[in-house]
């Protein structure tokens, strides 16, 4: 970026502040609408707080984040608070006013945006929160005003869950008439100490794991390993993103529900603060939230793969393989990979079992492949694209390179080949064309870049990806 005499200000006051992903969302916001803004970490201790919120003020600074520990403190120096916000008692966004800062809290809503964004529905359920620090009250209020008919709030520290459960019981007895539906039952939120999690007596819990433990890199780590309790589990929401499974949500699994991990809140509490400072509206952010959840990923998992897509024939293990050598990563091919696990091969996985269970055994492979490999060249099934869900994991597991080849250049090159089911029978030229045509939009959906193939060599092909790679 350019920066100039006009170049605004936004940043993030924490301490620590120095593994912040909220760099990654908030200055690719400001490349995609074209706005002379910059967003910059300042690493600021619990007694330098208050000088440097007026120190910012001062300097012109159009908007902050607040991190760890300073969101409840951070409220003393700012000349308004959001009403959630103070609900909440905590304050994650400063927007600039004439006279100072005014405070708000987006961890809220960006939780909520999550939730919904995969479909989650609060409304009259039973929900279970672990853990009662900061970013528990953000929960217990969501919850609230989504709707949530019980919830129970479990701590270590058990005075900690009695505090925000009064507060918060409070505060929706009191404004219930205006926020979150089941207002007529008040005391929604029932403090429980961690260790009476076996007291709960209802099943179909939606839980939210809002402790620190699990994060990377105690990964296995959780605060419950009680199966039975799992059991019970319909929905496990840990706010933890790093590592993006963690043992809770592995727990979760294997006992059967279904677990998210907090990215994406993360990222649409940073969307909600650009929308504050800017006045772009989140809808309009909305359509690039896809991209920037990408960037986020590959801010934490630095996997470095590259992932070849393309029409067969197009060349993906050839390149690939030189691209691997190139780079001394490892190589793998997907068909080769859900062959050996298959124990057949893929003809005869089309023949017996059918395309659907196939597609099914390459969704289930990238999942696994996105949780074990990095520095891999990854050639990839033809087809494997053609799933929506395919397309958003592989460009998570990796660079996606589309290798083009024209439908005159992969006859030549697939002529007389009889193991690829699709083409076999009369007028393969016809068949190519069809497929082509109807696999096109699916590529270029899932490439980050492409390079054309036609009438180049191997390695012209591995050094245009490398330069493209390198001005990305
Ligand atoms: P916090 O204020 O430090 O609270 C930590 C919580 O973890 C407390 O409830 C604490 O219980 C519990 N805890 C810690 N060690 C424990 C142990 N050994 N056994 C049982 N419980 C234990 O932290 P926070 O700000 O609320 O953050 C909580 C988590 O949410 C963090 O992992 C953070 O990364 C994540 N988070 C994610 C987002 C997002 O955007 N996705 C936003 C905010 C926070 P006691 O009260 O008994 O000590």
């Amino acid at each position: 970026m350019n920066i100039d005499g006009r170049t605004k200000i936004i940043g993030l006051l924490g301490c620590p502040v120095e593994h912040t992903l909220s760099p990654v969302i908030h200055n690719n916001l400001s490349k995609i609408f074209a706005q002379n803004m910059v967003y910059l970490p300042f690493h600021v201790e619990k007694e330098q707080l208050g000088t440097a919120v007026k120190g910012a003020f001062d300097l012109g600074i159009t908007g902050l984040n607040v991190t760890v520990p300073h969101k409840q403190q951070v409220m003393e120096y700012l000349v308004e608070i959001d009403d959630v916000a103070r609900a909440i008692g905590a304050v994650n966004t400063l927007v600039r006013t004439e006279a100072g800062y005014k405070g708000y809290n987006t961890d809220m809503e960006g939780l909520r945006k999550a939730v919904l964004s995969e479909g989650i529905v609060l409304a009259d359920k039973v929900v279970v929160i672990l853990g009662a620090g900061g970013a528990s009250k953000a929960v217990v209020y969501m919850c609230l005003l989504e709707g949530a008919r019980k919830i129970y709030l479990l701590n270590r520290t058990l005075s900690k869950a009695e505090e925000i459960a009064e507060a918060m019981n409070t505060h929706f007895s009191e404004n219930g008439g205006m926020q979150g539906r089941g207002s007529e039952c008040t005391d929604r939120v029932i403090p429980m100490r961690l260790s009476d999690y076996h007291l709960i007596p209802e099943d179909e819990l939606y839980v939210f794991q809002a402790t620190s433990i699990g994060l990377a890199p105690h990964t296995e780590d959780c605060v419950l390993e009680d199966v039975a309790f799992y059991k019970k589990v319909r929905i496990g929401f840990d706010l933890i993103y790093n590592p993006s499974a963690t043992g809770f949500m592995r727990r979760v699994r294997e006992a059967g529900g279904q677990a998210f991990n907090g990215l994406k809140m993360l990222l649409y509490q940073g969307v909600i603060a650009y929308s504050y400072w800017t006045g772009i509206s989140f809808q309009e952010m909305d359509v690039v939230c896809g991209r920037i959840y990408e960037q986020l990923y590959h801010g934490i998992h630095k996997q470095d793969n590259l992932v070849l897509i393309g029409f067969m024939g197009s060349g993906k293990s050839t390149v690939g393989k030189a691209l691997a050598h190139k780079l001394q990563y490892d190589f793998l091919d997907t068909d080769t990979y859900i062959e050996a696990q298959a124990g057949m091969s893929i003809s005869n996985i089309f023949a017996t079992k059918g395309e659907d269970y196939f597609r099914q055994l390459e969704t289930e492979t990238i999942h696994t492949l996105m949780e074990k490999r990095v520095h891999t060249v990854f050639a990839t099934g033809g087809g494997m694209p053609l799933r929506q869900e395919n397309v958003k994991l592989l460009r998570l597991l990796g660079k996606t390179v589309l290798l083009q080849a024209s439908a005159q250049e992969t006859f030549h090159r697939l002529q007389g080949d009889m193991t690829r089911p699709l083409l076999q029978g009369e007028e393969p030229m016809a068949k190519i064309v069809a497929l082509l045509h109807q696999r096109m939009p699916h590529y270029e959906s899932a490439a980050h870049l492409r390079v054309c193939v036609d009438d180049k060599s191997v390695d012209m092909i591995v050094e245009e990806i490398l330069y493209k790679l390198d001005s990305m």
